[in-house]
């Protein structure tokens, strides 16, 4: 099957290109003129992008809720897989052809891959953490099913690999406090140590995976980029000397930089969370903003991600992460939509994804204007295509 002509993003170059696109098998068999006859999609007044990588959501969040405390206690049985399964669609249909699940709830989302893979249901190419490992603390009550207390390298160790017997594809690790947490912990404070850090690695190599670390305080980035985790996650309080760390190391930064801004865009939603977590975002966004600008500066690697999940931050609004890089952190829009391509297929070891070219994965997606001249562009993806079949075709 042919997608004719549309103007396809060379994201190597950087640049839109005339080309007609052959789809076969699920993958891209060669870019051309197509023959004037046979089976076709006419994307004509289209612009192709290589489907969008997120690499930081939480498909199991309900995200119209403003309270931290535990969302889910009075949730029936299935209840949670069915709103999972509704937010993985809504990420496929905004363009979202793979997504890094950074913490699930009692492995609802995992069950989700699997109904996705099986094609049962819609949704991105899942990669998932399973349960966040956390040291003892004040915010396990938040997230009963989206968190695994473990203290000492010895459980760290079990807690790892019981994520991964229970299908996850990556472990993921509080190296410091969080923002959307207790009033009792310091979004600030250290978390996993050193030797708890390393023994996550150790088991995340031992499986051929890699280990992501949400971290905001310095010496937590710190401790997450020497311990040899693949990406640090929000990395708020990243030093100079981190970031040099980072880039020395190669280490992802998923900046999850629209958290704020989701949070804080209706004030009577806001109004409605905790006063200590309201406070925490509003001091987050000018702090994040620094944050990407000085490590794109520095050369830092940053893949795409949005914590879609966090309140008021809705799967389906995912692409505002990489409109808010251009419009509010001054990436050139190439740039941007490299950190959600190329960046994430890299950080997740998967060459095939992120670019389109002859021999990747087909998945594509298509906006009605130019997003290198206006970036909200990509609010208006109307055609999704994953492993090359459409999900996705609201073109008028
Ligand atoms: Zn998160």
């Amino acid at each position: 099957m042919w997608l004719t002509g549309g103007q396809w993003f060379d994201v190597e170059a950087g640049t839109f290109r005339a080309g007609d696109i052959l789809v076969e098998r699920g993958r891209v068999a060669g870019i051309g003129a197509a023959p004037a006859a046979g089976d076709r999609i006419d994307a004509e007044g289209r612009w192709l992008l290589p489907g969008f990588i997120d690499n930081h959501v939480h498909i199991t969040l309900d995200t119209r809720v403003a309270a931290g405390d535990n969302i889910w206690r009075d949730a029936l049985p299935g209840a949670i897989a069915l709103h999972a399964a509704w937010n993985a669609k809504n990420l496929l249909r905004c363009g979202v052809t793979t997504a890094r699940d950074v913490g699930g709830w009692d492995y609802h989302e995992i069950a989700v891959r699997e109904a996705i893979d099986a094609g049962l249901i819609e949704g991105p190419r899942l990669f998932c953490a399973g349960r966040i490992l956390s040291i003892t603390s004040p915010t396990s009550p938040y997230y009963p099913g989206m968190y695994e207390e473990v203290d000492g390298p010895a459980e760290v160790r079990k807690g790892a690999r019981r994520q991964l017997a229970m299908g996850a594809d990556l472990i993921k690790i509080l190296a410091t406090g969080a923002v959307n947490s207790s009033e009792r912990e310091r979004a600030d404070a250290i978390q996993l140590r050193p030797d708890e850090i390393a023994a996550a690695v150790e088991i995340a190599r031992d499986n051929a995976t890699h280990v992501a670390a949400h971290a905001h305080a310095t010496e937590g980035v710190r401790n997450a980029v020497l311990g040899g985790c693949r990406s640090v996650e929000h990395g708020t309080y990243a030093s100079d000397e981190t970031r040099r760390l980072m880039v020395e190391r190669g280490t992802f930064l998923v900046p999850t930089f629209c958290t704020a801004h989701a949070f804080l865009k209706d004030p009577a939603f806001a109004e409605r969370a905790l006063p200590h977590v309201r406070e925490r975002y509003e001091t987050l966004e000018a702090l994040r903003r620094d944050q990407l600008a000085k490590a794109r500066e520095a050369g830092v690697r940053i893949a795409m991600g949005t914590d879609a999940g966090t309140p008021g931050n809705h799967c389906g609004d995912n692409m505002q992460e990489v409109v808010l890089m251009v419009e509010k952190c001054g990436f050139p829009p190439v740039d941007a939509i490299r950190c959600a391509t190329t960046a994430g297929a890299e950080l997740l070891e998967r060459p095939d994804l992120g670019r389109i070219a002859e021999g990747g994965t087909a998945d594509i997606i298509a906006v009605p204007r130019d997003p290198l001249e206006d970036i909200a562009a990509l609010h208006e993806v109307d055609l999704v295509m994953k492993g090359g079949r459409v999900f996705r075709d609201d073109r008028a």
